[in-house]
């Protein structure tokens, strides 16, 4: 369905290496063999390691998965686990023996994990300790499974229920550090990751070595700054979503250090932690940053060494990127993908005229511009291309060499998901100005429809959490009689401060339209996320009227 090459008229004479995983470990081991990966866990010493040894370990494992687990091309190894040097060893070990790395996400609902883990047929599962009891009473659920390799030395090794289990160091011992990768097929299926599914069950995106390779090649390209070797990276985004957003493949091709936190990281452990290692580019959801600019803002501090923030997964709030930009002196850059996108599509990079205060935070709000090789066209809702005029909106259709052709073994999904001419359905909703630049508007599925007309639900809560006493906003479409849909926004207030729907609701006056102003402003103590750390509109939708969802 989607073009592939046709036979050439006359064929370049150029030498066909295949684009693999494997290479970038290499090239790290190679050139930048002695920069570090550093590993930390809350009230446990840094481990501390280089490309040179995770390159070694790697190629013990993928010795390992040959020999002792009898892993075949192809098949699927999963890994339940946070962001480790050990979980990168798996990144390149299970992917660079043609392999395919299947990241679940731990933080999933148990039926959906045992869903996405008999789907993928996984036969090995690769778990952090700390994972044991999750994955315990699934385990009789998932007859495919053959054993379990837990994250840690014999010594750490849990009592366990789980059948076959092994410490993943007793796996890998003995067995060499060297290895010459395997030449594979640059097609070949690299790594599976599913999206959670609003509706329905998870789907798969298979990617390949060649989507991979190709994604990273475009993220290098694109950077702002680029990370480069003088780069200290701190992906916050989880290992196991999307490819945490390139970030283990862009920082051993640049040679930058990779520093994985705990995951459990409240905002002054994350500033702590950004701190001591000197990082100089952090990635995560705009919920992460939001608390940590309001730990930043109540103790007066600074950063020493931040440069980058970038900043994905929903719709960063201005006063977000204002703050970071303009009080703290940290670049952020808006990006926009998802699971099936690999996931970056868009980068919000304004081009030099608009690279000026103040318009550069208006720019930077939108999800930003096309990275060279995706393909970006927006939609009415008869599949009619629309103008590139800021006005009309939209669903965003994307093709690419990084974008999903399909959901692993789900026709149903792939013939949803994927238009009869080869675009992927992206589910948002946006408009596209004379630059380029892309405006995500909303996803269809929190769409507020009132009267007919779109109520913009990013844009409510964008103005709602520049209030000073509001620390975070989302709203959501109600079943009306007469408009069929109303909006009603819940905030949470900001520490330390009192907040009332009245003053919410009068500080949007005048900043949105009348017929924007929510019906009910709800305070809440904390709004519910979902496993990918964002709010999740669907819990939110249930509680307000359990019948009606
Ligand atoms: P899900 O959120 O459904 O688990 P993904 O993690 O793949 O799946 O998220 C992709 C979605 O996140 C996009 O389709 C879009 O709705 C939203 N998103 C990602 N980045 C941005 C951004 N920079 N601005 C606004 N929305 C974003």
């Amino acid at each position: 369905m989607t073009a592939t090459a046709v036979a050439p008229a006359l064929a370049g004479l150029m030498m066909d290496r295949s684009l693999q995983i494997s290479r970038l470990i290499d090239h790290a081991a190679l050139w930048h063999g002695d920069i570090e990966i550093v590993t930390q866990r809350t009230g446990a010493p840094d481990e501390r390691s280089t490309y040179r040894e995770v390159r070694a370990r790697s190629a013990q494992l993928a010795h390992a998965l040959a020999e002792r687990l009898h892993v075949a091309a192809g098949e699927r190894v999963a890994t339940f686990a946070w962001n480790t040097q050990r979980h990168l060893e798996l990144y390149y070990g299970v992917s660079g023996s043609g392999a395919v790395l299947h990241t679940v996400n731990p933080r999933l609902f148990a039926p959906q994990i045992v869903y996405i883990i008999n789907h993928a047929r996984d036969r090995f599962v690769f778990l952090d300790a700390d994972l044991v009891p999750v994955l315990e009473p699934l385990a009789a659920q998932l007859p495919a499974v053959e054993g379990y390799v837990v994250l840690c030395g014999e010594a750490e090794m849990p009592a366990t229920s789980l059948p076959n289990a092994v410490a993943y160091e007793s796996l890998i011992a003995g067995l060499p550090g060297e290895i010459e990768w395997p030449e594979l097929d640059e097609r070949t299926a690299s790594s599976l990751c599913y999206t959670s599914g609003t509706t329905g069950n998870p789907k798969g995106v298979l990617y390949s070595h060649r989507s991979t390779i190709l994604h990273t090649f475009a993220q290098a390209a694109s950077w702002q700054a680029g990370p480069g070797s003088q780069a200290a990276i701190l992906p916050v985004v989880p290992l196991f979503h999307a490819n945490a957003w390139g970030l283990p493949y862009l920082a051993p091709m640049q040679g930058s250090k990779l520093v994985f936190a705990d995951p459990h990281l409240d905002p002054a452990e994350l500033y702590g932690a950004l701190e001591r290692e000197q990082v100089t580019l952090t990635c995560g959801v705009p919920t992460i940053w939001l608390r940590l600019l309001d730990y930043l803002e109540r103790n007066d501090l600074r950063f020493s060494s931040l440069k980058l923030l970038g900043v994905g997964g929903s719709a960063p709030p201005r006063a977000l990127i204002e703050a970071f930009e303009v009080k703290y002196g940290v670049t952020v850059l808006n990006a926009w993908g998802m699971t099936e996108t690999s996931p970056a599509c868009t980068y919000g990079t304004p081009r030099p005229a608009h690279d000026v205060l103040p318009q550069r935070i208006d720019y930077k709000t939108r999800a930003g511009r096309a990275l060279f090789g995706v393909e970006i066209r927006i939609v009415d809702d008869d599949g009619a291309s629309l103008p590139f005029d800021g006005v009309a909106q939209g669903e965003i259709h994307v093709r690419g060499p990084w974008i999903a052709a399909g959901y692993f073994e789900d026709d149903e999904a792939t013939a949803r998901g994927v238009t009869a001419d080869g675009w992927l359905r992206t589910g948002d909703i946006a408009s596209i100005d004379t630059h380029g630049y892309v405006q995500i508007r909303d996803r269809s599925k929190d769409v507020i429809k009132s009267g007919g007309e779109w109520i913009s639900s990013i844009e409510l809560e964008n103005v709602a959490v520049a209030h000073p006493a509001v620390a975070e906003a989302a709203a959501i479409g109600i079943p009306h009689p007469t408009w069929s849909e109303r909006p009603v926004l819940y905030v949470v207030a900001a520490q330390g401060h009192e907040l009332d729907a009245a003053s919410v609701i009068a500080f949007l006056d005048g900043k949105v339209a009348k017929w924007w102003i929510p019906d009910e402003v709800i305070v809440v103590a904390e709004l519910p996320h979902t496993a990918t750390g964002k709010i999740s509109k669907r819990t939110l939708r249930e509680r307000y009227a359990p019948a009606a969802t």
